[in-house]
């Protein structure tokens, strides 16, 4: 039934492609460092959710910090996508890329008031609302405009995701949402007040999930609380269950997305709720690649460092999370294989892409390709040591378009002023 794999970057006569256009090619006219991002592989990873979720009234918001690009967003709002948003930056990058309001829900544990306004005049979907405070600060933006504001609470059901530390939300000792024990209470408080109105219950444990249980012990901790509720008198007709499903970077099988949904549906599947999907990494992740030159070569006795033009301040996972990406050569791999390093120009020793890698021999001038980039790379990208943020590259077909341009010189400096009169 399922159709093969989308090949997005499929190797012809050697050569690294992104759909039907070598890489190479890109990289002559961009140059390097630069993302590239196949529209196809994105449609395909939004659609294979989508599909998996066919049967049952959903939405799947887009959580746009993975990948920010306007075109990228735009081409995921295209197939019926909406967008978690948790800043009121990334409400103006939704809205920029077409996205419909109504299909947007805005997260994150720090929404200050003038971003509480902006998405209410949007009219966004639903705010998940992380503490109490904040509910009082919705309740007050909303009656000044003379609004009611769409809420659910973000619950953290205290559930270890056996993820990285940095990615793991829902234990007890993270930041975000509040507790399940406290909900009861915080809903009550929530029909108490005059210009919220209460739509639905959210969790989103973390990131990177490979295994479905966690998501399947939070799901039934939600599916508790969603009858508790309604026993008390809240109206929830939306399940939010967050992001997280994860993707393959080196051997990881992540859930399908049909196990999810058989997970979702397994356990709250007989509430008559709408189901809001968050996915970020899982749509993005794999439909881009980050593509770095060679510039330098050089071992001690220990060590063989290939140092490459692309670095920790456009693709930070590595020295974040000591993530792994798969990173192959762009061209045909050359003869024999040695242990290496691959280190960008950065001054800092966590400045690597990768580590103790055994990889074909590399000159001088070669490109190489960072896989599974298209998720939490550009997106974390930085300013630091000067460096000009890459340049982005969006293809289809046998077509490419620059999607962001590589920033200049100016670009580093602007905003900037040297005041004389101190
Ligand atoms: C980061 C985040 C997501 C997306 O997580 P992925 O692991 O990229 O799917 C979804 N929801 C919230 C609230 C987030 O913070």
């Amino acid at each position: 039934m399922s159709n093969p794999p989308f090949e997005a970057f499929p190797r012809r006569d050697g050569n690294l492609h992104v759909e039907d256009v070598p890489v190479a090619e890109i990289a002559a006219q961009t140059g390097t460092p630069v993302y590239l991002y196949s529209a196809g592989a994105l449609e395909a990873a939004h659609d294979a959710l989508a599909a998996a979720f066919a049967g049952r009234p959903h939405v799947i918001c887009y959580a746009i910090k993975a990948n920010m690009n306007l075109a990228v967003v735009s081409t995921l709002v295209k197939r019926g996508a909406g967008v978690d948003v948790t800043s009121r930056g990334e409400l103006f990058r939704a809205l920029r890329a077409g996205a419909d309001a109504s299909k947007i829900v805005y997260s994150g544990v720090g929404k200050r008031d003038d971003e509480i306004q902006a998405a209410l005049e949007a009219g966004i979907k639903m705010f998940n609302v992380e503490s109490r405070g904040e509910l009082r600060h919705i309740d007050s933006v909303a009656g000044s405009l003379g609004v009611r504001a769409p809420v659910a609470f973000r619950v953290n059901p205290d559930v270890d995701p056996k993820t990285h530390p940095y990615i793991s939300t829902g234990l007890k000792t993270s930041k975000f949402g509040i507790p399940i024990g406290e909900a009861v209470e915080a809903y009550a408080e929530a029909k108490a007040l005059s210009h919220v109105d209460v739509r639905g219950v959210d969790c989103h444990i973390g990131s990177q999930l490979v295994s479905i249980d966690p998501f399947a012990d939070a799901l039934a901790l939600v599916r508790n609380l969603v009858v508790e509720l309604r026993a008390a008198g809240h109206a929830i007709d939306v399940i939010d269950v967050g992001g997280g499903l994860g993707v393959t970077y080196a051997e990881e099988v992540p859930p399908s997305p049909a196990e999810y949904a058989a997970a979702v549906e397994g356990s709250v599947g007989d509430l008559d709720c709408e189901i809001v999907l968050e996915p970020g990494r899982s749509i993005t992740a794999n439909a881009g690649i980050f593509v770095t030159q060679v510039l330098y070569q050089k071992g001690t006795d220990d060590k063989h460092f290939v140092i490459v033009d692309g670095a920790m301040n456009d693709l930070l996972r590595p020295a974040l999370y000591g993530s792994y990406q798969r990173v192959e050569p762009v061209g045909p791999a050359r003869g024999g294989v040695q242990k290496i390093d691959i280190v960008g120009p950065v001054c800092e020793s966590g400045d690597f892409l990768a580590k103790d890698r055994s990889f074909p021999r590399v000159e001088e001038g070669d490109l190489l390709a960072v896989r599974s980039a298209g998720a939490y790379g550009f997106a974390m990208s930085s300013n630091y040591n000067g460096r000009p943020r890459a340049a982005e590259v969006l293809v289809r077909g046998d077509q490419y378009r620059v999607v962001r341009e590589r920033e200049s010189l100016e670009d580093l400096i602007r905003g900037e002023t040297i005041p004389e009169d101190l």
